[in-house]
């Protein structure tokens, strides 16, 4: 096994799988490290039951998050291609306002320094947007999303038309005059690249598709990077990193085939792991401690205040029993003037209804209350209010100081509470998904609000200055110049559109740095 490698990268998801497809590209020697193994294309793929409640992919290292009813752990997916294998593929760009918050919220609504501000701006992303869209394959029409920061140019491909569950709730939103418009998704719905196409099944978002047709990172940039010499170690833990001076000097690794521990060593260490495990990966190697900003480790974890309206129908919503997540509504991203809070909501979209087995075996309610949900089912629909969540100090990742996990590592702790400003505007938006669906003709609704942290960001933001940030404006650790950081966690704030696309952005963005700028890279270690 070599182990000396000019970069390692440990994560395959939006951000690590970006850096390693450009670094790779460039001809240098790199190595992926992901805990997950290659998901499994048979038959337990679209199984609710394989994949939620036998839980097939679930990881050995859990998060302890609080709930409801006190702390309690959590055992995420852990797959090549990280959480893209599951997610729906919404594929937003984030609006040029996103790179300047602080002119849009007030200050005294939130207890954070006002240091949300990103060191770049919407036009230094946008090519790399461009790139990540046809890199990925991202269907959608361009100029129909009411709020949309400014293209160059269309999607690469359109996507289909709207079915007629999308269709009820697009006309219900434009007859109270607002405008609709398809979501742009990550799914080969034209079998393009000699891929399979979409057959618009009912089980996308949370599960891995069967036959390839969602553009997941495990069949559209892992294959470019294998392509181009880079090396994918899966069922591999990246346990610590070994520094020494101001210099990553390699990896302690895990193999979790053999059991073994071994180190690779590296001029280069991108970290990927999301924004959790990330941080959870930076305080086990002791970076915490490098002044002035290592104590903002972990610090200022973002997940999005969303929740999901659900309206029950006198009729079946979808009796084509076909893909309907479609349509999305960005009307009230800014806010609305003269209304609460101040400032940006976020968006609404559709939702995918789970198969029946999901809610009857997961559901976090009574069992009168599954067993209904199972019956009512056919006759739901679903809209989630994604609202933007501001940054604070107390949210954070840390070390739990006694329990390890399956791998010795110490538990990871979770700790998260949304400010009133955050759940006024997730309020805000369940008003307006209310509207939309009794204009849809729902005679009944109720709201779910969504526990899971799926859309984790911050814990080691970017910015101009180490006294408020974690990584420079290239995602650089201040104080470690052979270290990066590129997953969610380096996001300042969180916008109100879906992450994953300004990830890839990012990673194209950073990826595209480090390649053009190799030896001064390296050298910096040097200096
Ligand atoms: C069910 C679901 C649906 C979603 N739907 C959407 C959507 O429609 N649109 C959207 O934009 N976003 C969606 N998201 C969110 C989106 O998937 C994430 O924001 C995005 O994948 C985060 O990318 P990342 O690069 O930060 O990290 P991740 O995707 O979390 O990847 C990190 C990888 O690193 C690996 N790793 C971590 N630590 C280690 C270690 N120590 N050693 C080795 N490997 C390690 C992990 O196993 C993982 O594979 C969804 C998420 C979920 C769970
Ligand atoms: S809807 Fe399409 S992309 Fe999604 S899982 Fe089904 S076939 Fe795959």
């Amino acid at each position: 096994m070599k182990q000396n490698w000019d970069a390692v990268v440990i994560g395959t998801g939006f951000g690590g799988s970006a850096v390693a497809f450009k670094l790779a590209k460039a001809g240098l020697s790199v190595l992926l490290l992901e805990r997950g193994p290659w998901v499994e294309r048979d038959q337990t793929a679209w199984d609710p039951l394989a994949i939620h409640v036998r839980g097939k992919y679930r990881g050995g290292s859990p998060q302890e998050v609080d709930e409801r009813r006190g702390r309690k752990l959590v055992y995420p997916n852990h797959a090549v291609g990280g959480a893209s294998v599951f997610y729906g593929g919404a594929s937003f760009r984030l609006r040029t306002e996103d790179f300047a918050p602080s002119a849009q919220f007030n200050q005294t609504d939130h207890g954070s320094p006002p240091r949300m501000d990103w060191p770049i701006r919407y036009e230094d992303l946008a090519p790399r947007y461009d790139e990540a869209e046809l890199t990925i394959g991202v269907a959608g029409v361009d100029g129909s999303d009411p709020t949309e920061p400014p293209r160059s140019g269309p999607y690469p491909e359109p996507p289909p038309p709207f079915g007629s569950s999308a269709r009820r709730l697009a006309d219900a939103a434009r007859n109270l005059g607002l405008r609709p418009f398809p979501i742009p998704l990550a799914i080969n719905f034209n079998g393009r690249r000699q891929r399979p196409r979409c057959v618009m099944c009912m089980t996308c978002d949370l599960f891995p598709c069967r036959i390839s047709a969602k553009n997941d990172l495990a069949v559209t940039l892992l294959p470019e990077v294998s392509r181009c010499g880079g090396e994918i170690r899966d069922r591999t833990v990246a346990k610590c990193l070994l520094v020494d001076g101001n210099r990553v000097r390699g990896i302690e690794c895990l193999s979790l085939r053999t059991g073994d521990t071994y180190t690779v060593r590296c001029d280069l260490c991108v970290v990927s792991g999301g924004a959790i495990a990330s941080a959870a990966l930076l305080l086990r190697s002791g970076l915490d401690r490098v002044e002035p900003h290592g104590r903002l480790v972990g610090r200022y974890l973002m997940r999005h205040c969303s929740g999901i309206v659900i309206g029950i129908f006198p009729f079946k919503t979808n009796p084509e029993r076909q893909f309907h997540k479609q349509v999305a509504i960005t009307d009230f991203y800014f806010g609305q003037p003269g209304r609460r809070p101040q400032g940006p909501w976020g968006m609404m979209q559709a939702l995918q209804t789970p198969p029946p087995e999901l809610i009857e075996h997961t559901a976090p309610y009574p069992l009168p209350a599954r067993w209904c949900g199972v019956k009512t089912l056919p006759y739901q629909a679903y809209l989630l209010c994604l609202a933007q969540d501001l940054a604070n100090w107390e949210n954070r990742v840390d070390l739990h100081p006694q329990a390890r996990d399956r791998y010795g590592m110490p538990v990871v702790r979770v700790f998260h509470k949304y400010s009133r400003r955050d759940l006024r505007a997730r309020q805000a938006l369940y008003r307006e998904a209310r509207r939309i669906l009794r204009k849809a003709g729902a005679l009944v609704q109720f709201r779910s609000p969504v526990h899971t942290y799926s859309h984790a960001m911050g814990t080691c933001r970017f910015g101009t200055s180490p006294a408020y940030a974690v990584l420079d404006s290239w995602c650089r650790f201040f104080g470690i110049p052979n270290l990066f950081v590129v997953d969610g966690s380096f996001m300042p704030s969180s916008g109100g559109v879906n992450p994953s696309l300004t990830i890839a952005a990012n990673g194209l963005r950073v990826g595209q740095y480090i390649a053009e700028q190799w030896d001064e890279v390296v050298q910096h270690r040097e200096r």
